[in-house]
């Protein structure tokens, strides 16, 4: 819609000016830093950042209920850079001009309402939000159109030049990298380190599609992730992985979406998301943390942070229930089908611990919960899902999960209405469903298939094995009728058709 139609009272706000001013603060010390430096731990203490806005609290001058007008008119215009996460653009990068801004058509995933059978059979009233619709078909897309925007924007200052950005990665997080690295050509150039044998055919296909520099290293995620440190703390590269704090901020961008589609009500809503190296559920509820403070939504959802047993620090983390005596431990993991959660040493963990607590206290009590799952339930979970309307990956199975784990326990009631992170798309994961279907599911995995899920294709050949369709050689027109009524005649005894009328 052009500008001169929207209301005038919100029109100077709908095309966002560049303003604010951000800085990087380190979670250990409380050091500040300068945006313009590419900076991913604290040079004094080496902990993690966040990035902050000094002008946050001009935020407030416009009202909540202006703000919401403002956000839903927004989604009028047909200005690409104001079309995915940067819609929020005064609460997710206000420093950056819309010209650096980098928008390849992620964010703003549909969310779909369970499916009339999974409401029934959980007892539950959940949506799925489904992030794998994105570009590169996970939730990282949001935090990589984040951190690319800022470097073109370093770029587009001659701030910086020639960037090597590198990744290490459960597989889409490089996914995300490559793709978004390779849409700024010769600018940047992109390489990832990748787990061998730990992420899918699939996972692995797409940044080599994308150009980018792909090593496998024997080991786990928490393994190339070291590696990835030693290079971005002794060589000059970008790095991508959510230890850069303009990931988290991108991610914000799903709560953002979550409090608009829900027509900015969060009464009873329940947000569960997985947990891998613990920033997406660090940003997911620092979004909302801020929109709660800029007054556009007048409570918190509450917060389900689901992780498998197979790999599950956080879970064991706030087991202790007394906050004084809880200490940090990495787990060593072992396999999960939740591959791309499957991490053992969370980089975002202090992220979490400082953001968890934030939101408790402005929640008036506790509402932030983690619960565990096991594999077998993580991929029943899925492909009950997906049997049902559904395009969830392997963490979306183990979302569904944890809901399920949370009514066990109480923690969510009939009254609520939850909303599930669907973080990548099912076909990334489908290499899981295939070992499944095909009892090949190795034992470490501790899945036993259930024979109701298993479904495999069947081939239906025709009784003259001699007589089939060929690109090299066709049937004569007589043969081939012969050979359709052959096999439909096959296929309707199979589903037991009865004759038209
Ligand atoms: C990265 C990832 C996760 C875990 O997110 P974190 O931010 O690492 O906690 C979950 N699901 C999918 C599909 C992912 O790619
Ligand atoms: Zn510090």
């Amino acid at each position: 819609m052009n500008l001169d139609l929207f209301p005038e009272d919100i029109r100077p706000h709908i095309i966002p000016e560049p303003r604010g001013e951000l800085y990087y603060k380190c979670l250990g010390c409380g050091a500040e830093f300068p945006v313009t430096r590419l900076l991913y731990v604290c040079s004094e203490c080496s902990q993690v950042l966040l990035i902050h806005d000094r002008n946050a609290k001009d935020l407030k001058k416009i009202p909540g209920k202006t703000w919401q007008r403002i956000l839903d008119y927004r989604k009028m215009l047909k200005i690409p850079a104001l079309k995915g996460i940067y819609r929020y653009h005064e609460f997710i990068g206000p420093e950056i001009p819309l010209s650096s801004i980098i928008y390849l058509g992620e964010g703003h995933t549909p969310v779909v309402e369970a499916s009339p059978f999974l409401r029934e059979k959980t007892g539950l009233n959940f949506f799925y939000k489904n992030d794998g619709q994105n570009p590169s078909a996970s939730f990282k897309d949001r935090g990589m159109a984040s951190a690319l925007s800022s470097i073109k924007y370093l770029l587009d200052q001659n701030l910086v030049s020639d960037v090597i950005a590198v990744c290490a990665s459960t597989g889409d997080t490089s996914a995300a990298a490559a793709l978004y690295s390779s849409y700024l050509g010769g600018l940047i150039k992109s390489a990832v380190l990748l787990p061998h044998k730990k992420v899918t055919t699939q996972q692995l296909s797409q940044p080599l599609g994308s150009g980018a520099n792909v090593f496998e290293i024997p080991g786990v995620f928490d393994d190339c992730m070291k590696i990835v440190e030693y290079l971005s703390s002794r060589y000059a590269v970008v790095l991508l992985n959510s230890k850069n704090a303009w990931r988290i901020l991108g991610q914000e961008s799903f709560s953002y979406e979550i409090a608009q589609d829900f027509d900015w009500d969060m009464e009873n809503k329940v947000v569960v998301v997985p947990i891998g190296n613990a920033g997406n559920i660090s940003a997911v509820m620092n979004g909302f943390l801020k929109f709660l403070d800029a007054g556009i939504i007048d409570r918190l959802p509450k917060i389900i942070g689901v992780q498998s047993e197979h790999a599950d620090p956080v879970f064991q983390y706030y087991l202790e229930p007394d906050e004084d005596k809880r200490k940090f431990r990495p787990v060593d993991t072992r396999p999960s089908v939740a591959q791309a959660a499957m991490i053992g040493n969370p980089v975002s963990m202090p992220r979490v611990i400082g953001i968890t607590r934030k939101y408790n206290r402005a929640s008036g009590g506790q509402n932030v919960f983690f619960v565990q799952v096991r594999e077998q339930s993580i991929m029943d979970w899925q492909l009950t899902a997906n049997k049902n309307g559904h395009i969830t990956c392997t963490q979306g199975g183990e979302c569904l999960a944890g809901l399920v784990r949370a009514h066990e326990l109480n923690l969510v009631s009939q009254k609520e209405t939850a909303i599930l992170d669907a973080t990548a798309h099912a076909i990334k994961f489908s290499e899981f469903q295939d070992l499944y279907f095909k009892k090949q599911i190795p034992e470490a995995y501790q899945i036993q298939p259930d024979p109701g899920f298993i479904n495999l294709p069947e081939l239906i050949s025709p009784d003259d094995p001699q007589m089939v369709p060929s690109q090299e050689k066709r049937l004569n027109d007589r043969d081939f009728k012969v050979f359709v009524k052959d096999i439909a005649g096959k296929i309707a005894k199979k589903l037991a058709l009865h004759p038209s009328k």
